[in-house]
């Protein structure tokens, strides 16, 4: 199973992606995690990267793509994967494109998961973070059970900049406007599935698996 996952901050992406792991015994690959294995295991790649990042550059797309071709040949990909945030531009998704067709992989869908943006915001702005041991939870989906305390370890409990309203509305909108032609381009590609993710997680869940049958 060979999947992209696209979907605004605050719809549940992260969660679907750990389901979606576990249910077809596939790896959720991201390109954070990707760029720093290559950094820290010092391959050619890394290295160059790493030159690139110590000028205060952004990796260019076609480092980028390369270490991605890489990985997905790698043993774990055996039964397909997930990309998450990734592509998450034009250029890239048509350097992707390209890499499937070299390595003969067929994506099974894009998965593009929507809500209305008034639900966005209420979750995200429910979202608080641990100071002692970063977990996220929501006060709608997973309350504290003592206020304002963590339900893993008793730490405090407090708002990230990022989840504050001011800040989610431009957020989204950031979203909106990279995301656009990708959604664009792939449903020319007859692989955009849209799922609707207003609902709950496990919901959410069942109209993936629907779209991906
Ligand atoms: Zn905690």
């Amino acid at each position: 199973m060979r999947i992209i996952l696209l979907g605004p901050p605050g719809v549940g992406k992260g969660t679907q992606a750990k389901i979606l792991m576990k249910r077809f015994s596939i790896p959720q690959l991201s390109t954070g995690d990707i760029l720093r294995t290559e950094i820290d295991t010092k391959t050619e790649l890394g290295i160059l990267a790493k030159s690139i990042m110590n000028e205060g550059k952004l990796v260019p797309d076609n480092v980028m793509l390369n270490m991605m071709e890489k990985r997905l040949q790698e043993d774990d990909t055996i039964n397909g994967y997930i990309l998450d945030g990734f592509p998450r531009t034009l250029p890239q998704a048509k350097g992707l494109e390209k890499i499937l067709k070299i390595l003969v992989q067929r994506l099974n869908g894009v998965i593009a998961i929507k809500a209305d943006e008034g639900i966005l915001v209420e979750r995200l702005s429910n979202r608080r973070s641990c100071k002692k041991c970063n977990a996220i939870t929501n006060l709608i989906f997973d309350p504290p059970r003592v206020e304002g305390k963590c339900n893993q370890c008793g730490g405090e409990l407090f708002q990230r900049d990022d989840d504050k309203p001011e800040v989610i509305l431009d957020r989204l909108e950031v979203y909106k406007k990279q995301t656009e032609p990708l959604i664009n381009y792939y449903a020319e590609l007859q692989l955009l599935k849209e799922v609707d993710g207003s609902g709950t997680i496990n919901e959410i869940t069942i109209n993936i698996l629907r779209e991906l049958e």
